[in-house]
């Protein structure tokens, strides 16, 4: 079992999302710090590489979000379907219904 640098203390599995990517790392069970291994960080960078940023528009007292032209085709979407939205501890995803 890995020990925290900071104070010895024992690591333990955690993680939770940052900027809409999942992450996984080790957090000190006595003084809180958390911190990730090579393989978690490159994991991390791998999964932040593939979240698509996009720009919210007004569209009335809603907002619309336009969803690239790449994950149109990759799912196989059509204007007029519907789609779920998934609410989430830190946010919500859009899922094809
Ligand atoms: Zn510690």
């Amino acid at each position: 079992m890995k020990k925290c640098p900071g104070c010895g203390g024992r690591l333990a599995q955690a993680g939770g999302m940052r900027k809409g990517v999942t992450y996984y790392s080790l957090r000190c069970e006595k003084c809180g710090e958390e911190i990730m291994t090579l393989d978690q960080a490159a994991s991390y960078l791998d999964e932040a590489q593939k979240a698509k940023l996009v720009k919210l528009s007004k569209w009335g007292e809603s907002l619309a979000v336009r969803i690239p032209a790449e994950a149109v085709r990759k799912y196989g979407l059509n204007a007029k379907e519907k789609a779920r939205i998934l609410f989430e501890k830190d946010g919500f995803k859009i899922v094809p219904a």
